[in-house]
């Protein structure tokens, strides 16, 4: 498989370490410097996945990423060269699958790439085979087409909040920690990720299928436990 990966990164070194490890691995490579030109590249090499810097000239990685999540689902790791927790929330708010906090070593990237990789592919494999159609109330997830109806509107999921949502309404009534969500959807072996990632990602998937997000009626948290979604 050769998967196209748009790295965006405005210092050059951490841009050529990336690409170098990247090609090695026989991924096709492109290079943006700047958000500007990160927004049109996408345009035009429509990367399978993005690895997105947030300090950047033009326009900063949030904004990229709040521009590319307008019309596309492509994963997106976030390279956070600081290690706040205000800075991880914000990009998964916006719509990014993962992030890596700098330094980073080769290994940590080309697991977290692959991880991400292998996951959009599982999910193109499911999508040939799978013809299930999910209704619960005025909720429809069509697991064929990857598509989710809110009183038959189209609602705009990530690939991720998508497939929390498929896992967790497919295995209804049934109660999942964040750990066994981190494994499930994620894909995260222990050492990856920690609980905040499926809140985040909870919280926005409520913003978007529930009438109140407040409080919600489909995704449930289970309190000191974890969450699940409840069938009608
Ligand atoms: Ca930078």
């Amino acid at each position: 498989m050769t998967a196209t990966i748009l790295i965006v990164e405005d210092e050059k070194l951490i841009a050529e370490m990336i690409q170098f490890n990247l090609e090695k691995q026989g991924y096709d490579v492109h290079v943006a410097y700047d958000g500007i030109l990160a927004v049109q590249k996408v345009e035009v090499v429509k990367p399978d996945l993005i690895l997105l810097d947030i300090m950047l000239p033009g326009l900063n990685g949030f904004e990229v990423c709040r521009q590319v999540r307008k019309n596309h689902s492509t994963p997106i790791i976030m390279l956070t060269a600081k290690e706040t927790e205000s800075d991880k929330v914000q990009g998964l708010n916006l719509g990014a699958d993962d992030y890596i906090t700098k330094p980073f070593s080769p290994q940590e990237l080309l697991a977290r790439v692959n991880a991400q990789l292998r996951r959009a592919n599982v999910f193109n494999i499911q999508e040939q085979v799978n013809e299930n159609k999910m209704q619960f109330g005025n909720l429809a997830i069509d697991t064929q087409k990857y598509e989710v109806y809110k009183d038959q509107k189209l609602i705009a999921l990530t690939i991720r909040e998508f497939e929390l949502l498929s896992f967790l309404a497919s295995n209804a009534d049934k109660v999942y920690s964040r750990s066994d969500l981190l494994h499930e959807v994620w894909g995260y072996k222990e050492f990856f990720g920690d609980d905040r990632t499926v809140d985040v990602t909870v919280r926005r998937l409520r913003e978007k299928i529930e009438e109140m997000p407040s409080a919600p009626q489909y995704i449930i948290t289970k309190r000191g436990v974890g969450y699940y979604f409840r069938r009608r």
